[in-house]
């Protein structure tokens, strides 16, 4: 009997499901609707009305030997219980083997990011297995990110390991929503670069194609979009967005001597107009032996990088 593995990736508008075998193969997928109001227990008849719906589909030949899940927030492998899952109120103190345990298979629960991180390393490019030091970094809505050190994801005292979005670029600057300032996810996020042609905007610094449609609009992609038509303020967001993300990245790379780190997320589909101002960031702030050494790549999984950190959490034998 093959082994197959029940996931699912708790998001703040959806909930993506998955079966997965050993391989990183999806022997089956579904997505199901995130209700944020949903109070504790009905969080968990939720779970297990999703996860009846995808055990259906496990193929005849698959055994399940269990319940892998990932979510916004700091967790303790079965319990979300604090800060960052702030629009799933509902989630705090599920105790996520109870659902499981419904099922009768082992259960085991993980902040998402870190989750997508370890997905990268045990499924996502074969190279990344050479590198000592990872770091990937998720840019959209929010900015988030996780560590494998020594071929073991690095979850920290609380769970919390790998939280770059709440990195500080600018002292005494935005309001962020965990209570401190100027961190680099109200810069460099989706609503961050946005914000920021708005700030160049109101400033009078400068007036192109993009002022007009960015106020009407105000979404990230149509800055990338304007950059390829070389619309000067558009440039000057990436420029500006990307050095700060550098900036926050190179904490990272002082701290843990680094050596890979990868990017991936929303916001990176157009990387390759990011990638330079982050590299210049990361030469100016970081120490000269790693700074020469790094290695700066694009994540590989996309969309399925979380739901293959789930398959990891059972299949990949850290030691
Ligand atoms: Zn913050």
């Amino acid at each position: 009997m093959k082994e197959a593995v029940v996931a699912l990736d708790i998001g703040g508008t959806y909930i993506k499901g998955a079966l997965l075998s050993k391989e990183g193969n999806f022997l089956y997928k579904q997505s199901f609707e995130t209700i944020a109001s949903l109070t504790k227990e009905e969080h968990k008849d939720h779970m297990i009305n999703m996860l009846k719906v995808l055990i259906e589909n496990l193929p005849s030949d698959y055994k399940l030997i269990g319940f892998a899940s990932g979510s916004p927030g700091m967790a303790d492998k079965d319990t979300v219980h604090i800060g960052g899952a702030e629009n799933i109120p509902g989630l705090y103190g599920i105790k996520f083997s109870d659902v499981g345990d419904f099922f009768n298979i082992p259960s085991r629960h993980e902040n998402d990011a870190n989750l997508a991180t370890l997905g990268e390393f045990v499924y996502g490019d074969e190279e990344n297995k050479n590198y000592n030091g990872i770091m990937a970094v998720t840019l959209g809505t929010g900015i988030g990110g996780g560590f494998i050190l020594d071929g073991r994801l690095y979850i920290g005292s609380h769970g919390g390991a790998g939280e770059i979005g709440h990195v500080c670029v600018v002292p005494n600057g935005l309001n962020c929503n965990c209570g401190s300032r100027g961190c680099i996810e109200q810069y460099a996020s989706a609503a961050g670069f946005v914000n920021s042609a708005k700030q160049k905007i109101h400033k009078g610094i400068k007036k192109t194609a993009l002022t007009f449609t960015i106020l009407e609009e105000g979404k990230a992609k149509i800055i990338f979009d304007y950059a390829k038509k070389d619309d000067e303020l558009a440039l000057d967001v990436i420029r500006e967005c990307g050095y700060y993300l550098g900036i926050s990245i190179s904490q990272a790379i002082n701290f843990l001597d680094l050596d890979l780190v990868l990017i991936g997320g929303g916001l990176c589909k157009d990387f390759d107009m990011l990638i330079p101002h982050i590299k210049s960031a990361i030469y100016d702030y970081t120490l000269r032996i790693p700074a020469r050494d790094i290695a700066i790549k694009s994540a590989s999984l996309g969309n399925d990088a979380g739901l293959l950190g789930c398959a990891a959490l059972f299949f990949y034998n850290e030691n």
